[in-house]
C-alpha cells in the first residue's frame, strides 16, 4: 500500500524552490538528456509532487546520475527547473536517507 506524504515537495525543497506543478509531459527533457534518464523529470518529479516517497526513494539512482548540465532547463517549454529539482533531491536524499 502507497503512503503518501501531502507535504513532501515542501520538504524536497525546503526553500519552496522545487518546482514541478507547470509540466506538461511533454518529453523533451527526456528526449535531449545526454544520460538517457527516462525518469527525470515527468515520473520522478511528478512523485514528489503527488507526496509518493517510496517511490522517491527507489530512484535514488536516477537522482544520483543527473549530470546538472540543465540541457533540458534551457530546452523546457514550461520553465521547470529540473537541474535545481534534482539538486533540491539530492540534498533530501542526503538529510533523510543517508543523514549527512
Ligand atoms: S520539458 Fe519541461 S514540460 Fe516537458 S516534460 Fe520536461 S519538465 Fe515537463
Ligand atoms: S540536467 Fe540531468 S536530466 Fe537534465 S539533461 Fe542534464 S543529465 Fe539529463
Amino acid at each position: 500500500m502507497t503512503v503518501l506524504q501531502p507535504h513532501l515537495a515542501a520538504e524536497v525543497g525546503v526553500d519552496e524552490s522545487f518546482n514541478a506543478e507547470a509540466c506538461m509531459n511533454c518529453g523533451i527533457c527526456s528526449a535531449i538528456c545526454p544520460m538517457d534518464i527516462p525518469h527525470l523529470p515527468r515520473e520522478l518529479f511528478r512523485y514528489v509532487e503527488l507526496g509518493m516517497r517510496d517511490e522517491v526513494l527507489a530512484h535514488q539512482e536516477t537522482v544520483f546520475s543527473c549530470l546538472l548540465c540543465k540541457l533540458c532547463d534551457v530546452n523546457c517549454p514550461a520553465g521547470v527547473h529540473i537541474a535545481d529539482n534534482v539538486r533540491s533531491l539530492r540534498h533530501y536524499f542526503n538529510r533523510s536517507v543517508f543523514r549527512i
